[in-house]
C-alpha cells in the first residue's frame, strides 16, 4: 500500500515550479451516472453538464506539453460519460502520460470498445474503490456501485489495460483499509498502484479536512471557467484565473504564490492526489 496526500506534507521551500509543474488537471464535464455523497465535484446524474469540449482539450494538452508538463489527468463527473472522450484522451496520450478517473461502471460494449481502440502505454485508467466489500463502497456511492466498479475493474483488466485505484478513506472504511489492499493484491493490481486519500470537507461532503489553497500543494486544474489551484476542488475560493488561455499566465501567478509563501514560510502545503 502506497499512502499518498497527507502524508506526503512538504515545506513551502520546496515548493519550486518544478514541484507542480507535472500534473495538469481537466474537469470535461461534471455530470455523472453517480451520486456519491462525499463527492467534492458535486456531481450527478441532476448536475449540469458542463463540458470544456474537445477543442479546448487539444489546446490545452499542446500547452502543458510545451510548458513541460508531464502528467494530464481527466476528470469528470464521469467521462465516460462524454461521446468525445475518445478523442480527448488518445490525443492527450499520443503526447504526455495520461491518466482517466473513472467509476468503471459505464465501460462495458461499444463504450469499452471505444476505449480499446486508444489504448497505449501512456494511459492509464484510474478507478475510485474504496472497499475490498460492498457495504464500505456503497456506503458513501450507492448500492450496488461495488459490484459494478469491480466488474468494470476486470474488464478493463482483460483488455490489457493498467488500472490504478484510488480509496477514500471514510469513517465507514477506516478500520478496513487493509481489506482493500488485500483485495487489489488479488486483483493483480501491484501496491504502487493504489493510494489511499482521506476524506476532504469539500463539495457534498460535510465531513473531512479542511483544505484551500494555504494547506494544498498547488496542482493547476482547468474547467469552463478558468484556472484552479488544485483538482480537490473547483469552488471560486480555488480559482487562479478566469480565463484558461493562455495556461502559462496561471502557471506564473501560482510559482509566485508559492514563492511568496516560501519567502516567508507562512504555511506548509500537502499533496493530496
Ligand atoms: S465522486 Fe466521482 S463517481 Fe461519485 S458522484 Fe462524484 S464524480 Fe461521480
Amino acid at each position: 500500500m502506497s499512502i499518498q496526500g497527507i502524508i506526503n506534507e512538504a515545506s513551502a521551500s520546496a515548493c519550486t515550479a518544478s514541484a507542480f509543474l507535472w500534473k495538469l488537471w481537466i474537469y470535461t464535464n461534471y455530470d455523472c451516472n453517480l451520486r456519491c455523497s462525499y463527492c467534492v465535484a458535486k456531481s450527478s446524474p441532476n448536475t449540469a453538464r458542463r463540458a470544456l469540449g474537445l477543442a479546448n482539450v487539444v489546446k490545452l494538452v499542446d500547452e502543458a506539453v510545451d510548458l513541460g508538463f508531464s502528467d494530464i489527468f481527466f476528470t469528470g463527473g464521469e467521462p465516460f460519460i462524454l461521446s468525445d472522450i475518445y478523442e480527448m484522451l488518445a490525443y492527450s496520450s499520443a503526447r504526455v502520460k495520461t491518466t482517466v478517473l473513472t467509476n468503471a461502471m459505464l465501460l462495458r460494449t461499444k463504450r469499452l470498445d471505444q476505449l480499446c481502440a486508444i489504448n497505449n502505454e501512456n494511459l492509464i485508467v484510474q478507478v475510485s474503490l474504496d472497499g475490498g466489500n460492498a457495504a464500505d463502497h456503497d456506503a458513501y456511492r450507492g448500492k450496488g456501485s461495488w459490484a459494478k466498479t469491480v466488474e468494470g475493474i476486470e474488464l478493463l483488466q482483460e483488455r490489457g489495460f493498467r488500472v490504478r485505484l484510488s480509496t477514500t478513506e471514510t469513517p465507514v472504511n477506516a478500520a478496513r483499509l487493509e481489506e482493500v489492499c488485500i483485495f487489489h493484491r488479488r486483483l493483480g493490481i501491484p501496491d504502487e498502484d493504489h493510494f489511499i486519500r482521506p476524506l476532504a470537507k469539500r463539495g457534498y461532503s460535510k465531513e473531512g479536512l479542511a483544505l484551500d489553497m494555504t494547506n494544498l500543494m498547488p496542482e493547476v486544474t482547468v474547467n469552463l471557467d478558468g484556472v484552479f489551484w488544485h483538482p480537490l476542488s473547483t469552488d471560486v475560493d480555488m480559482q487562479v484565473s478566469r480565463k484558461i488561455f493562455p495556461l502559462f499566465g496561471s502557471v506564473e501567478r501560482i510559482q509566485q504564490q508559492i514563492d511568496e509563501i516560501a519567502r516567508t514560510g507562512s504555511s506548509k502545503l500537502m499533496t493530496f492526489t
